[in-house]
């Protein structure tokens, strides 16, 4: 059976990584709770649903625990994105990966068992700088 993937929080990161799994054939069920962000996505993912991903009945009707691998990518509202993701747990999710904003926050998520934390400007800023040193060590 086809995978299928679950993203939270349509914000630069989210989007993206609901962009390029559509574009590489993935069945997407986007998710935000803004009515603007949703109809961005509405002709790039298989679903888009505006919702509040703290709302457990919402994400159960929605039919998130039928979902492989879920990504919540909601930022700034720490509070949201570990309730979403201790929902999700619950549900049984088989993978969760989520975005974290700062240490504290990483701690929480491992805790409650999130499978993959990842820390997009951090984690890029790290890559940009070895990508300059190794074009300088070319360069001299
Ligand atoms: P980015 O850097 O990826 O643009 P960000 O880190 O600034 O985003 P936010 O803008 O805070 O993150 O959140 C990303 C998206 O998550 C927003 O579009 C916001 O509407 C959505 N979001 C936040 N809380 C919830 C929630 N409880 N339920 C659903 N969506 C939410």
């Amino acid at each position: 059976m086809k995978k299928l993937f679950g993203v939270i929080g349509l914000g630069r990161f989210g989007g993206s990584i609901c962009k390029e799994l559509s574009k590489e054939g993935k069945e997407v069920l986007a998710l935000d709770a803004d009515e603007d962000k949703v109809n961005e996505y509405k002709e790039i993912a298989t679903h888009a649903v505006i919702a509040d991903s703290t709302d457990e009945l919402a994400l159960k009707e929605l039919g998130f625990r039928n979902i492989d691998h879920v990504i919540v990518a909601i930022g700034d509202n720490v509070h949201a994105s570990i309730l979403t993701t201790l929902i999700l747990k619950e549900f049984g999710v088989k993978r969760i990966t989520v975005k974290a904003q700062n240490d504290y926050h990483e701690k929480v998520l491992q805790k409650i068992g999130a499978d993959e934390i990842v820390h997009p400007e951090r984690d890029m800023g790290k890559r940009i700088a070895h990508s300059i040193i190794s074009s300088n060590v070319l360069d001299y």
